[in-house]
């Protein structure tokens, strides 16, 4: 074992967590994975790492517990859990973005066991985090950097400090904001498109209208794809997660005096669209939402 090899123990092997676990393996650390959902964990296995039944057997003398979950509360239910296993003084590198408030709860959680909480979200979707190319947002105590630093390199093509204090969660605000501009440009991609089908305007004009320009962007063309030709599965980001995210972001707005209308109305469409059989689907699905008086007939793909 070199002296940047870790046992990381990784809970949650959904889209994000999967391909996180598998860079882990290829990095050279020992990594032991469990999910909720056994069988979405199995194939990592072949992969080399040792999939657990329970997520206190995960981080038993782990020097790094990774969480990436569904959401703040959902790691704090399976923390609460197996905290006890873990080892005083190992590392916390939680992932999932959660709520600030859950932040601080975690963080109090990872205190009372002695864990070094490190509020580490990530930006990047499904393809990035398979080729180890995550932007890590961190926020952390220096001191400890030295023993999470090859996860971080592991997982990430690039780690962003963002303070020293993971209670405070400075990372999960940086997180927010940038997926608060995410599923803006979502909802607006989703909403152009679907005026376009409305009003018989060929998509391609409006792309071609704007190509090369300052409203082109390269996000607009890899979601509009998704919706026009047909390939909302197997989701990067399916749209329950971003309804998910969308509230949170009204949320942390709320708790802070500031009113955000496209976000509300963002969860309103994810929540509509997944009404409508898409939450499984990648987030580019909201663009249903915009034809939901057809929900007893079933949306009309593009
Ligand atoms: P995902 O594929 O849906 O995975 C969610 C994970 O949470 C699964 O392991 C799931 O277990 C587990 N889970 C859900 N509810 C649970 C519960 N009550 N108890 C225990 N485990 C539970 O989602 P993902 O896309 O990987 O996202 C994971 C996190 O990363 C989310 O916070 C998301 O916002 C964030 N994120 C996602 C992306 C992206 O592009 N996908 C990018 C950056 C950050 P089961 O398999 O048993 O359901």
């Amino acid at each position: 074992m070199t002296d940047t090899s870790r046992t990381v123990g990784v809970l949650g092997a959904g889209i994000m967590g999967s391909a996180m676990a598998r860079n882990l393996v290829r990095a050279g650390h020992t990594v032991r994975v469990w999910n909720r959902t056994r069988a979405k964990a199995e194939p990592l296995a072949a992969d080399g790492a040792r999939v657990v039944d329970t997520a206190a057997e995960a981080v038993r003398d782990a020097d790094v517990v990774l969480t990436m979950l569904y959401d703040g509360g959902t790691v704090l239910e399976v923390m609460r859990e197996a905290v006890s296993a873990s080892r005083r003084g190992a590392a916390w590198v939680q992932s999932t973005t959660a709520g600030l408030e859950s932040v601080g709860e975690l963080a109090a959680l990872a205190r009372e066991h002695g864990l070094v909480f490190y509020d580490a979200p990530v930006l990047g979707t499904k393809q990035p985090a398979e080729a180890g190319q995550l932007t890590v947002l961190a926020a952390g105590p220096a001191e400890g950097r030295d023993a999470v630093a090859p996860v971080f390199d592991a997982i990430g093509a690039r780690t962003v400090w963002t303070g020293e204090d993971g209670a405070a969660a400075s990372a999960t605000r940086l997180k927010l904001v940038a997926n608060s501009w995410v599923i803006a440009a979502t909802t607006a991609t989703g909403e152009s498109l679907a005026l376009a089908k409305a009003l018989g305007v060929d998509p391609q004009g409006f792309f071609d209208l704007i190509s090369g320009g300052p409203l082109d962007m390269g996000y607009l063309h890899a979601k509009a794809g998704l919706i026009l030709d047909d390939r909302l599965l197997p989701p990067s980001f399916a749209v329950a997660t971003a309804e998910k995210d969308a509230r949170l972001i009204v949320q942390a707005g709320e708790r802070h005096g500031v009113r955000l209308d496209v976000a509300a109305a963002s969860a309103e469409r994810f929540a509509r669209a997944a009404a409508l059989g898409h939450a499984d689907e990648d987030m580019a699905a909201a663009y249903f939402a915009s034809f939901d008086d057809k929900a007893t007939e079933g949306p009309d793909r593009a």
